[in-house]
């Protein structure tokens, strides 16, 4: 299996034409209704100024929060356009619609470097169901399509698999660029050792990305599983976990995981010790560690210990490629935050090429401030791990012009 090779931004015949661009402007909103956090819009920044700079009419579009079809005001992408607006110091134009004779005659309208932001594009129930009449209808605004919303490359929605088939010129955006870029080198012929680390809360969110990691190592290689994900890996082999959050049903999973490393001599490690409590509020002196002793019936395991993070740590230490996802314990409180903190600065630390994704994931590396010393940060969520998985996403299928899988 080879890596997409994406259609280059700086390819596209841009100049004065109408370039629809999807970005993802999925942005958390603050109780004024002020975006509260504008990391995602300024993710788009490169691709709009470039495409600016080159003369292109922009029809920005992306989707915001879940209004299901309906016209949600509260979910309006206003805030955004206007944050937008700052952002890039020029007006940004929105319609109070996504399609119909309002919306094309403001795109119409846009001159070369102008931008006109069309309305949440969920406001349309044609979105989520690739409606062909919607994709048609979106398609019709534009000369050339660019697609900037890694994150959301892995749902076949109308503006992510839709219009591209319908608009043979187009490409990637910078940010989808990137994106593939270094999520490749993970998912197609990656550097060896290669160490991936998989934490989180369920096995059963998690075991085709493991199955799959799996599958791409060999002798020498290692996965090392953490957060309550380890709990069930443990379970399976008989060990008493306590009050710990397991899934009893993802039993027979961790076993034809641990069956697969094993037949790969893949090295799969699990926590050797743990940090446990009776209750998940409890306090840094409300905790103990337990290694060989036994936990209790009412303890839960909420943090690997001290002795799995050193382990964690040196397997490491000289690895080629290394894939983080899933924190390793509850991080979000203080008193289980050591073993996933641990692991981000080892993560850090290492030499190779390390990609870490997940929403938890990327809270528990900015925690730490060691950000600037990872390779990547992959903002895509489900479609980060999609491609890790090594799955043709449907919006890069669109692009590059392939059959979706
Ligand atoms: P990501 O967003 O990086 O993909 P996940 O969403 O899969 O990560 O998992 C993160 C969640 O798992 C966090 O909310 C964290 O509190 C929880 N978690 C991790 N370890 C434990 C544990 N031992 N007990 C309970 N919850 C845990
Ligand atoms: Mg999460």
């Amino acid at each position: 299996m080879a890596p997409p090779k994406l259609p280059r931004l700086d390819a596209l015949d841009v100049d004065n034409r109408r370039v629809f661009v999807r970005v993802d402007f999925n942005v958390p909103l603050g109780n004024d209704g002020t975006v509260r956090d504008d990391t995602r819009i300024r993710a788009a920044l490169p691709t709009l100024r470039s495409l600016r700079e080159r003369g292109a009419r922009l029809v920005v579009a992306s989707h915001l929060g879940r209004p299901k079809g309906r016209v949600v005001p509260a979910l309006s992408m206003e805030p955004v356009a206007a944050r937008l607006a700052e952002l890039l110091d020029c007006e940004v134009r929105l319609p109070d619609e996504v399609v119909g004779d309002a919306a094309r005659r403001l795109v119409l309208e846009t001159r070369a470097g102008q931008i006109t932001m069309l309305e949440n594009l969920r406001f349309h129930p044609g979105e989520t169901s690739n409606d062909p009449e919607f994709a048609k209808a979106l398609a019709e605004l534009a000369d050339a399509y660019v697609n900037d919303a890694f994150g959301t490359c892995h749902r076949a929605h109308a503006s992510v698999v839709g219009v591209p088939r319908l608009i043979p010129e187009r490409a990637a955006g910078r940010l989808l660029a990137k994106e593939v870029d270094a999520l490749s080198k993970v998912a197609y012929d990656p550097a060896h050792p290669f160490v991936a680390i998989v934490g989180g809360a369920k096995v059963s969110d998690k075991a085709e990305l493991l199955d799959a990691l799996v599958r791409r190592l060999g002798r020498g290689d290692a996965v090392l599983v953490g957060g309550a994900m380890a709990n069930t890996f443990l379970y399976a082999r008989g060990e008493a976990v306590g009050a710990s959050l397991v899934e009893r049903d993802a039993t027979a999973t961790c076993r034809r995981i641990v069956d697969l490393a094993a037949g790969r001599e893949v090295d799969l490690l699990l926590p050797v010790d743990a940090v446990v409590a009776r209750s998940p509020e409890a306090a840094r002196g409300e905790v103990r560690v337990v290694g060989r002793d036994p936990i209790a019936e009412d303890e839960a395991i909420y943090d690997i210990g001290p002795a799995t993070a050193k382990a964690f740590a040196e397997r490491l230490d000289g690895a080629a490629t290394v894939f983080w996802n899933g924190p390793m314990g509850m991080f979000e409180s203080p008193a289980f935050a050591e073993g996933t903190l641990a692991v981000a600065r080892a993560v850090a630390a290492c030499e190779g090429f390390t990609v870490v994704g997940g929403g938890d994931s990327l809270a528990a590396v900015a925690a730490t401030g060691v950000g600037d010393r990872i390779d990547h940060l992959s903002t895509g969520g489900g479609a980060s791990l999609a491609f890790v998985e090594g799955r043709t996403l449907p919006g890069i299928a669109a692009l590059t012009g392939e059959e979706a899988a």
